[in-house]
């Protein structure tokens, strides 16, 4: 007993030492620490990450294990790679650094840029959103008397994912698998708590002309958010457009993402997307993966993205008007000829669903059920008692052999806790065929993600039985 109250009492003290070292020496040998820190955290998740078979030839594994290193993209200008990129543009007179990556690879990246800062500063950080892809290592790169320049809804939008953020990571955890099991809380790797202290409104770009380098920050929201920026330099003709155009160029915009977040807004895209057209930039560099510097895909990339995405809220609000469900606009809607573009990322039934609660909201002025709190399932059990398991699954399938899984779907549903083995089989199967068939067809990988969870979760259940049997 009073062994173990030795140990509690050295542990106290023990602790009580690191607390006043800790306090004692400067902020920057703190952030020093909390620097390596994160550099370790970093390698584990990517370890991690990279020997989880669910992440396995997935998107997100690709992203994570791309190498942090430095590459000179334009004269003076430098791009720290990694899951979000982080750019540096130097001047003769305080340098710029437009987006800061995520907080687990700021540690590296600031590593890797710090060779090109040649004695200058940093005089401002420009946040393209609110994304911690993109604003993650704004802390780390943070000091006294850097500006940090975000648009004027930045707060706001860093607010609800801070609040939701419990929940958001439920969701991404879904898809994702491999993420760590609840999200990083502490100091600099801790979603959040970026203040800005020059903020872009809409209409007003903030111009910015520092030791020989023009540049201008303009807000062109409705990409990934209310709170986009870009940053223009309008001498070399290039734009840094955060995550204006997603991960891949062109693509279809992500509207709509499965993660959850607020809906964005189609026209306001559109317009944005306007303004850069009207730029016309010579280079375009996102803060995912590479610089597009061919003139002519740039061009193309642009018109089909506009076409597509016009395309599409247009045809939504022509068949709004003309009295078709969302269903049926969901299932007639494509893209034109001219406009194709992947829909790896963004999935235009997806879009064609946005836009129309975007407009309208959830009450789809249908069933008298959908204005009340009581679910449709809550009478299954029922339905289930009069039909029969048998035969509902008998007719799923049925559906299946017709070439229509999503029916089957519907009726495996029904089963809810009432599910057999068959009935079981059965779902795997409709998973298997609606998989192959995403595959087939637009490869979003949001999609996949979902059906690969389902299946997951289906499997579970599967082999749960095979052991109480
Ligand atoms: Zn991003």
């Amino acid at each position: 007993m009073i062994k173990a109250l030795k140990y509690i009492l050295g542990f106290v003290f023990l602790a009580l030492i690191m607390g006043v070292i800790l306090w004692t020496f400067s902020p920057e040998f703190k952030k020093a620490v909390q620097l390596r820190f994160l550099s370790k955290v970093s390698e584990v998740a990517v370890e991690r990450m990279a020997s989880n078979p669910d992440a396995q030839g997935t998107v997100a594994a690709d992203f994570i294990n791309i190498p942090i290193e430095a590459r000179e993209i334009a004269p003076g200008i430098f791009q720290a790679t990694g899951v979000g990129n982080a750019h540096l543009i130097t001047t003769s007179n305080g340098h710029v650094l437009f987006d800061t990556g995520l907080s687990t690879q700021v540690a590296k990246q600031m590593e890797v840029l710090k060779p090109h800062l040649g004695g200058q500063k940093v005089s401002h950080i420009v946040v393209s959103h609110s994304h911690a892809d993109h604003a993650g290592g704004t802390k780390a790169w943070h000091e006294n008397g850097i500006e940090i320049v975000a648009h004027e809804e930045f707060s706001e939008e860093q607010r609800y994912l801070e609040e939701l953020q419990d929940y958001q990571w439920f969701r991404n955890r879904t898809l994702f698998p491999f993420m760590p099991e609840s999200p990083p809380r502490l100091g600099l790797i801790a979603y959040g708590g970026i203040s800005p202290t020059i903020t872009v409104a809409n209409g007003t770009p903030l111009i910015l002309d520092q030791g020989g380098r023009n540049m201008e920050i303009l807000a062109l929201p409705g990409a990934e958010g209310a709170d986009n920026l870009v940053l223009w330099l309008p001498k070399e003709r290039i734009l840094f457009s955060g995550d204006f155009f997603g991960p891949i160029f062109p693509q279809f915009p992500n509207i709509f993402t499965m993660r959850g977040e607020k809906i964005r807004k189609p026209v306001e895209y559109i317009r944005s997307l306007e303004t850069i057209m009207a730029l016309d930039p010579l280079m375009i560099v996102p803060s995912h993966r590479n610089p597009i510097t061919d003139k002519a895909a740039i061009d193309d990339g642009l018109g089909r993205i506009h076409g597509a995405t016009k395309h599409v809220h247009d045809a939504v609000v022509e068949g709004m008007n003309s009295g078709k469900t969302v269903e049926d606009l969901m299932s007639e809607i494509a893209l034109p000829e001219g406009h194709e573009l992947t829909q790896e990322h963004g999935k235009v039934s997806w879009a064609v669903k946005s836009i129309w609660e975007y407009y309208m909201t959830w009450f789809h002025f249908d069933k008298t059920t959908e204005l009340y709190a009581v679910r449709q399932d809550g009478v299954h059990a029922d339905l289930v008692e009069l039909a029969g398991a048998d035969k509902l699954t008998k007719r799923a399938q049925a559906y299946i052999d017709a070439g229509e899984p999503l029916k089957a779907l519907h009726l495996l549903d029904i089963l809810g806790e009432a599910q057999t083995h068959e009935a079981l089989i059965l779902r795997e199967a409709v998973l298997e065929l609606l998989r192959t068939e995403a595959k087939a067809t637009t490869n979003n990988s949001y999609e996949i993600y979902w059906l690969d969870y389902k299946l997951r979760e289906t499997r579970a259940k599967l082999n749960e039985r095979a052991l109480q049997d």
